[in-house]
């Protein structure tokens, strides 16, 4: 596989190396090998960044001048979809996306959420006259004003890197914040592309700032912790989100995370075409790495053979229909890096000596290229109570759960630290929606509807995170409420 342009650092209107030239090696997962060499920027590179975010913000009109965000944001948009080959180079060598996954939600979908936000800007409402009222004996004339919150950072993982960097940074930007990007180092280039596009786009300098690096954590906290920086977008790890809300009190950041999640997918026993729907229920779209995937499937005790025989027919199936990089149909590849196939492979022996029973898969597959491949796995006889049905694994890893009724379906669904999407299957659409209302997620999907889209606010309950992103919601996220009010 051919291997990516160096990733630069973007800085105040500049595309530049980081200081003392230095990189990092990008590892990329179909091959273990190095994809490409990525800037490491420093501790000076980065207060170079939220300077520029700052002066940007306070200094210049971005904040004021909706034509001009509009116009800026357009531009970028007209130029990623100039550039779609190189998006994919990125998805398919630096994330590892497979082909079917690329034109989903990888490239051809953050594309489209890109459209949507565009879409969706003129109804963002900026000003509200609330009319005049009398309080504490004085008569007013009142507006409400909706403002942008300042300089807002972003940081982001490596799952779905260009879709993630795409929601936050053009809603930041639509919204008239001035915004650092920094992307996790598993995946600079899916971030760099929008600093040099940017830069071609002709973004006053300062606006938007993207700050690569190799330590994981460095840039990340420095961000977290600047007073300069008004506001953290993040979507990660439950651990990494609950850190940056304890760093960012000091500072009283802003905060909106996007977490984990171990949604449920509730097959009812009345379910239309009930072992195509179990069947289809196997966890493969991009080997797992996606937060919202439901990988809890709850089928009903009373159908419970005929859901394992299902699944077992349908993991056979699939086991010829992954891991090739150029199959225009596969959705499923490798995973992203070592240390991600060590953690899946060390929770697939966990679920086994927790006593639950591998239906398939369960081993890593370096011949499938040389990357980090794990086959698509299955767990029956699981209880919710166990590590495997509690704890986000992040792969290619389904846990299947018997339910009695109704209602244990969904204290089964419930009894999670997360809270961020579900599923629900029924021949009656009344019980669909009872349940559905009665689960405790940011979505619900009823027999196959989809929940999830750019236009539609994404995001979860307890664990899952605080805030929403996507649709006008998540441009709004980005906004502080005024009130200016005169003598009536
Ligand atoms: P992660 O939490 O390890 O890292 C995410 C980002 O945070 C990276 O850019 C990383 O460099 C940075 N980071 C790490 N430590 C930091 C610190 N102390 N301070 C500031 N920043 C820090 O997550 P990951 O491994 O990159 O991604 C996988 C996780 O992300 C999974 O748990 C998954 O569920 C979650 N995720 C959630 C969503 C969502 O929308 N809810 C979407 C994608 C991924």
């Amino acid at each position: 596989m051919t291997k990516l342009p160096e990733a630069k650092l973007y800085i105040d209107g500049k595309l530049r190396r980081a200081a003392g030239d230095r990189t990092f090696e990008v590892v990329g997962p179909w091959t273990g090998e190095i994809t490409t060499l990525a800037a490491d920027a420093s501790a000076e590179d980065m207060n170079e960044a939220i300077a520029a975010a700052r002066r940007a913000f306070d200094t210049t009109d971005w904040a004021s001048n909706r034509d001009l965000r509009l116009q800026c944001v357009t531009r970028l948009r007209d130029l990623l979809y100039a550039n779609r080959e190189r998006l994919v180079d990125i998805a398919r060598l630096e994330v590892g996306a497979a082909m079917g996954a690329i034109f989903s939600v990888q490239v051809d979908g953050a594309l489209s959420g890109l459209d949507a936000l565009i879409e969706l800007f003129p109804t963002v409402t900026w000003e509200e006259d609330r009319g005049t009222a009398e309080a504490y004996g004085v008569r007013s004339q009142r507006l409400v004003v909706h403002e942008p919150v300042g300089v807002a950072a972003a940081i982001t993982p490596w799952n779905v890197p260009l879709y993630i960097n795409v929601a936050k940074v053009i809603s930041g930007l639509l919204a008239g914040c001035t915004v650092i990007l920094k992307p996790a180092p598993d995946t600079p280039s899916a971030a760099a592309i929008l600093g040099e596009l940017a830069h071609e786009a002709g973004f006053p300098p300062g606006v938007f700032n993207v700050v690569t690096g190799a330590d994981p954590a460095m840039l990340g906290e420095m961000l977290t912790l600047d007073p300069r920086v008004d506001l953290i977008t993040f979507t990660g790890s439950t651990a990494v989100g609950k850190r940056i809300m304890e760093k960012g009190a000091s500072t009283l950041k802003r905060l909106f995370l996007e977490l984990g999640g171990k949604s449920a997918n509730i097959i009812l026993d009345d379910a239309p075409n009930f072992a195509q729907t179990v069947a289809s229920s196997i966890v493969c779209f991009h080997a797992g790495q996606g937060c919202a995937i439901a990988t809890r499937l709850l089928v009903p005790r009373s159908r419970y053979a005929e859901a394992i025989a299902a699944l077992e027919q349908a993991y056979q199936s699939f086991s010829d229909h992954w891991g090739d990089p150029e199959a225009p149909s596969q959705v499923m590849g490798p995973v992203i890096s070592k240390k991600q196939m060590d953690r899946v492979l060390g929770y697939i022996e966990l679920g086994q000596k927790e006593g639950a029973r591998l239906l398939a898969g369960g081993h890593a597959r370096p011949d499938k290229g040389g990357g980090f491949f794990v086959e698509p796995t299955c767990f029956v006889d699981v209880s919710n109570d166990m590590r495997i049905a509690q704890e986000e694994i992040f792969g290619p890893v389904l846990v299947v759960i018997p339910f009695e009724d109704d209602d244990d379906a969904i204290r089964i669904a419930n009894q999670s630290e997360y809270g961020l999407a579900g599923h629900v299957a029924s021949g009656d659409k009344a019980r669909a929606l009872r349940i559905a209302r009665a689960v405790r997620t940011g979505s619900v999907g009823v027999n196959g509807a989809m929940a999830v889209g750019p236009d539609l606010p994404f995001g979860g309950f307890k664990s899952s995170g605080v805030g929403r992103e996507w649709g006008r919601e998540g441009i709004e996220e980005y906004l502080e409420s005024k009130v200016i009010a005169v003598p009536a």
